[in-house]
């Protein structure tokens, strides 16, 4: 994937990350990512790059069948969200220590959305339902 080696971390330092990434942020607004976020959740995604420098600091939340929230133990910023058994993570944009060059393409779980916000941001618009069938064609692809 193309993209550029950034760093990120916690509010407090105790977790620290790398991760390969592009500049383009999806927005989450389902409610879990919603209730884990305390807002919409804002994230960059990352294939196999991630890598946790210090993994003993890292709590994970087993948040459905197939994924989990990793967050800090110390200070509990929400730090990223990744499928398990799959290279796939999706890290929050505001974990990373310079968000200047990020850009938002995309919303999901549109139709989860509270009706008390609204982005003006143009982008890709879709509902978990299309997610899911996108991410189900993806799979038999491959
Ligand atoms: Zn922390
Ligand atoms: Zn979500």
């Amino acid at each position: 994937m193309a993209g550029q080696m950034v760093k990120g971390g916690c509010l407090c330092g105790a977790v620290r990350f790398t991760a390969t990434v592009s500049n383009h942020v999806g927005a989450c607004h389902c409610s879990m990512c919603r209730k884990w976020t305390a807002g919409p959740m804002f994230a960059v995604e990352c294939a196999g790059s991630l890598k946790v420098e210090n993994e003993t600091q890292l709590g994970v939340y087993r948040s459905s069948e197939w994924a989990e929230r990793c967050f800090c133990k110390v200070c509990g910023t929400s730090l990223f969200y990744r499928l398990v058994g799959k290279d796939f993570a999706a890290i929050s944009a505001e974990a990373l220590d310079d968000v200047s060059k990020l850009e938002l393409v995309g919303q999901i779980f549109v139709d989860e959305k509270p009706a008390y916000y609204d982005f003006a941001n143009k982008t890709k618009m879709q509902t978990g339902a299309e997610v899911f069938a996108e991410f189900a064609a993806a799979q038999a692809k491959g």
